[in-house]
């Protein structure tokens, strides 16, 4: 586990946290919601079924998408969307940004002064804005983005 990632949690918290969002606490789904909450990557549906499949032998991935679909509707993950891609999750609800690597698909969180006031250009329309999140797209470091080229050119 990396420095600074987020400790382990209390199982019967977590249980308790699912149940007063309306979402039912069977031990898969803790298990899943646990997986969200331990890391900072921003997983995947897979990478979260590789982490709780070491917990829980049994569970199932199709288990594993509909739980992080439940826990999103729920109010207790968000979703980072980024264009194309598989769905990513989010266990952390503060407002906060994040920088997108566009080689290796890896989300970073990001906070900064500028962004932390960010004026709603209100009204947009007929939208409901409830929800600001900024997504800086690039590259890691030069090696990813290097990367990046290598593919561009193959395929072009
Ligand atoms: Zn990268
Ligand atoms: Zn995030």
């Amino acid at each position: 586990m990396s420095a600074g990632a987020p400790k382990m949690r209390d199982l019967s918290e977590l249980a308790a946290r699912c149940r007063a969002h309306g979402v039912k606490a069977t031990p898969q789904r803790v298990e899943i919601f646990r997986a969200l909450l331990e890391t900072r990557e921003h997983p995947s549906p897979e990478a979260v079924y590789r982490v709780v499949k070491r917990r829980m032998p049994t569970v199932s991935l199709a288990t594993i998408y509909k739980t992080l679909e439940a826990l999103h509707a729920a109010g207790l993950a968000r979703l980072v969307s980024h264009s194309g891609e598989t769905k990513r999750y989010d266990g952390r609800l503060d407002p906060h940004h994040h920088l997108v690597c566009r080689s290796c698909g890896r989300i970073t969180d990001f906070n900064h002064p500028a962004l932390k006031d960010l004026a709603l250009p209100h009204p947009v329309d007929d939208f409901i804005t409830d929800e600001i999140s900024v997504q800086l797209l690039g590259f890691c470091n030069a090696a990813c983005r290097e990367k990046q080229n290598k593919q561009e050119n193959n395929n072009g």
